[in-house]
């Protein structure tokens, strides 16, 4: 054993935490060691002392291979050593050992400071746990990843996402360039403002729907959301991570509901609650431009006689050739719905009166044009027309509706097969005004 009083420093390196061991290269015997040392492995000072390092550890066996090791410490000193301490209760001990070869008043000595990595094993291990998570989610989860580095534009795309776009690995240039260059040319600036909004605050976070280009060049429609994960000292942001999904499947159901909720499935024409909508908007946007619009209102002409006389089945086939000539009289701008029944509606926005007169008469000489007989074994079809003009006969939905209502009225009153424009008396006998008639502005069933 050696006296600490000779080796003053010794009780310095009783404070330490780790574990420190002066060992005899030849014998393998430990001639002194810290608290540590032989609190680590759960046993008292002189059960450490004088006896063999190869009792303490379990990675070397014998003395022929601790002779192996003491030459290879002898010619690297420092040596480092992961391995396993023994504890008295029979546990192992993961450490770390340096081990320094020095030789002190002629007596060859190594010094081992032995660390308990239990904790830094367990953090890699919890490490590793992540990164196999991570992984996982970059390659096998269903989003796509990215993250954007504000500073040079760079963007990293995920395994997943690339994928999901049909680019092999690294084929998409990682810059923002890319993303900004595949967005639908529609959707592109309606998605650039909501991340702006994002970057500035004012929003929490970035979420949008959009389309993206894929390496076909067919669109596929994305749900992405991203937030802002670093600022600068500023507080201005300098990266932002996001996810996207492919949403394609759901969003072609959606439309395709949203189609037949809002067009006639005989005829194909948006129907009359699209109709309103587009109309109310087509208003205001003419109002507010101080232009005027124009609407046709159309009745066909004893239409029951064609189903009775030629049955329901040929009376939709009717119908499905009048929404095509419906189509043709359109102008460039113009709109056209089935409001229901033998009813349509043409909307001409900017039109003013000549105008909307002179799509109602190409209408109505369309009609006439049409091989009825050849085509359906009809003698001929026509039809009464109302129309009127916002803001002169009404500058809103449900008054110009009535304004032109009262003109279709006149029309089949005085004979059919005519076109009648809206005008005072319209509103005068209070179709246009009345409160009976203003929520629910309709001429069906009109005798
Ligand atoms: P008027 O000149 O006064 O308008 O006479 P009309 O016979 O056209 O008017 P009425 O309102 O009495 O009849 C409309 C007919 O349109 C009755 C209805 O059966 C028919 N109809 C409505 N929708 C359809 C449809 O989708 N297919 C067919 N085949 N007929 C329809
Ligand atoms: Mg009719
Ligand atoms: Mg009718």
């Amino acid at each position: 054993m050696i006296e600490t009083d000779r080796w003053p420093l010794t009780r310095l390196f009783e404070q330490m935490h780790d574990a420190v061991y002066l060992l005899d290269p030849l014998s393998s015997n430990v001639l002194w060691t810290n608290r540590a040392g032989w609190e680590m492995l759960g046993l008292g000072a002189d059960e450490v002392l004088d006896h063999s390092v190869l009792s303490l550890q379990k990675d070397v066996v014998g003395l022929p291979q601790w002779a192996e090791i003491a030459q290879v410490i002898r010619s690297q000193s420092p040596y480092v050593f992961v391995g396993r301490h023994r504890h008295r209760d029979g546990h192992e001990v993961p450490v770390e050992v340096q081990t320094t070869c020095f030789v002190h008043d002629g007596q060859e000595l190594f010094l081992s400071v032995a660390r308990d990595v239990t904790r830094r094993l367990a953090l890699e291990h919890e490490l590793h746990a992540r990164e196999r998570q991570l992984w996982f989610a970059l390659n096998e989860a269903a989003d796509g990843l990215w993250d954007w580095d504000m500073r040079d534009d760079s963007v990293f795309f995920s395994p997943q996402l690339e994928r999901m776009l049909g680019y092999g690995p690294q084929e998409m240039r990682p810059t923002l360039q890319t993303w900004e260059a595949n967005l639908h040319p529609e959707d592109a600036p309606r998605v650039r403002q909501l991340l702006l909004e994002h970057l500035e605050g004012l929003r929490v976070r970035y979420e949008a729907e959009y389309r993206l280009r894929n390496r076909n060049g067919h669109y596929l429609w994305v749900h992405d959301h991203g937030r802002v994960c670093d600022r600068d000292a500023k507080g201005c942001p300098t990266r932002v991570v996001g996810m996207v999904q492919d949403i394609t499947d759901r969003k072609h159901l959606q439309l395709s509901l949203e189609l037949q909720a809002s067009n006639d499935g005989l005829t194909g024409l948006p129907n009359r609650r699209r109709g309103e909508a587009e109309l109310t908007e087509e208003l205001d946007r003419c109002l507010r431009n101080g232009a005027s619009l124009g609407l046709c209102l159309i009745d066909l002409d004893h239409f029951k006689r064609i189903n009775d006389v030629h049955g329901h089945l040929q009376g939709d086939e009717v119908l499905k050739e009048v929404s095509g000539l419906l189509e043709a009289a359109l102008r460039r701008g113009d709109l056209a719905f089935r409001w229901g029944g033998e009813e349509f509606v043409l909307v001409c926005p900017g039109a003013d009166a000549t105008g909307v007169l002179s799509v109602a008469r190409r209408l109505q000489e369309l009609l006439a044009e049409h091989p009825w007989a050849q085509r359906l074994g009809l003698e001929r079809l026509t039809a009464s027309i109302g129309t009127a003009v916002a803001p002169v006969h009404g500058a809103d939905l449900r008054k110009l509706l009535a304004s032109a209502d009262a003109a279709l009225y006149r029309a089949k009153a005085n004979g059919r097969d005519r076109i009648e424009m809206a005008g005072a008396e319209g509103l005068d006998s209070g179709l246009g005004v009345s409160s009976a008639q203003a929520g629910r502005p309709t001429w069906v069933g009109r005798p």
